[in-house]
């Protein structure tokens, strides 16, 4: 059973929560991105008071799950950093750093390794979908990517996150790591430490939708970059993206993301970029464009991407090419990440005998 629900629901407003949260350094952040998780991750950042702790992190382990040309990923490591200050994460506030740099994450994931079911493994959603096609035994079937759930429980357990949140694409994994923390607190705890249990957090925009294939989600390895909207995007390369998406030739603004995937997934990013728009659900506001042509549709929603990423397109540009700021940015959530880290490894360690 998938365990979500919002962050003011679960916690009493004066307990300590820790707030941890990755993004893959695989290409520039895209609308979904933004929509399910980062623009969420600002939100709880300034939103919330000094008894949580944030912590953000560039997974660059999980990025070489799938090969990646070493210069491409040095160059989108320091790319999706200077994105989430661009977003408006302030490391002062939160803790910004690449997975890397704190080697808690890869050892806490060996030692979760020895407890974790290749079973339950083998059912995730994602393994499945990226080995389609592949033959069991197949040389391209890598272990990494199968273990893939496994760094990302460490990656969350370690720092003793209470509350997750993310795209639903992610909820399958953070259901493995509640498992694995349960799992380890019954075998070598007293049933409620040393692992915390954490919470997921969907955002509302769950699952943006390709532009060009709209049945799959927005993402940055799809093939076609005319697929998903960059926030470093133009607004030239907005309006054309948005203009060339997917639709169909029924007549009319509806919303029915079964049958009508492509008109559905845009009327959410309108619903979505300006905050529900005035209207209760994305129902009331397809009724609202109902009569209108799909050309000034998707004329709006060019207008409402472009005033989401505008601000943060401008900041990004000013933000990439200061190399100092991104350094000390860097270095700083590596010191504040390796400190965060160490007080859960140290009692994994102490509980399963290894000191
Ligand atoms: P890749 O294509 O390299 O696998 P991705 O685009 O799927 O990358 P991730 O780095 O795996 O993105 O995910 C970062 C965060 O963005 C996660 O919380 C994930 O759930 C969220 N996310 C990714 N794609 C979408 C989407 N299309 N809609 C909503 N949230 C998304």
């Amino acid at each position: 059973m998938q365990h979500t629900r919002s962050l003011s629901q679960q916690t009493p407003s004066n307990s300590l929560k820790v707030i941890f949260s990755g993004i893959q350094p695989t290409g520039i952040p895209h609308l979904g991105n933004y929509l399910g998780a980062l623009r969420q991750w600002v939100h709880l950042q300034n939103t919330s008071d000094d008894s949580t702790t944030l912590i953000y992190s560039l997974v660059d382990l999980h990025a070489i799950t799938l090969r990646q040309p070493p210069a491409q990923l040095r160059q989108w490591k320091r790319e999706s950093l200077a994105m989430l200050l661009a977003i408006g994460l302030d490391p002062k506030r939160s803790t910004i750093f690449h997975q890397s740099t704190v080697p808690a994450h890869a050892e806490l994931m060996w030692i979760l390794s020895c407890q974790a079911s290749t079973g339950y493994l083998g059912r995730m959603t994602q393994w499945k979908d990226k080995t389609s096609g592949e033959k069991e035994g197949s040389e391209k079937l890598k272990l990494g990517l199968f273990s893939y759930p496994v760094l990302q429980a460490s990656d969350v357990l370690v720092h003793g996150a209470t509350h997750v949140p993310v795209g639903e694409d992610q909820a399958q994994h953070l259901e493995f790591a509640r498992e694995v923390a349960r799992g380890f607190n019954h075998v070598y705890g007293d049933g409620t430490g040393p692992l915390m249990v954490p919470e997921t957090i969907i955002s509302s925009a769950k699952r943006v939708m390709s532009l060009t294939d709209p049945e799959a989600k927005m993402s940055k390895s799809h093939a076609n970059p005319k697929s998903r909207i960059l926030l470093t995007d133009s607004e030239d390369e907005i309006r054309g993206k948005t203009n060339a998406a997917v639709t169909d030739s029924n007549a009319g603004v509806s919303y029915d993301p079964v049958q009508r995937p492509g008109v559905s997934n845009l009327i959410d990013i309108l619903y979505h970029c300006t905050k529900g728009a005035g209207f209760a659900d994305q129902v009331a506001l397809a009724k609202d464009l109902d009569g209108s042509s799909l050309r000034v549709v998707k004329q709006r929603v060019s207008d409402a991407i472009e005033g989401q990423v505008r601000p943060i397109r401008e900041r990004y540009q000013e933000i990439i090419s200061n190399d100092q700021l991104l350094d000390d940015a860097s270095a700083e959530g590596m010191l504040k990440a390796t400190i965060s880290a160490s007080a859960t490894l140290a009692k994994v360690k102490q509980a399963i005998g290894l000191t």
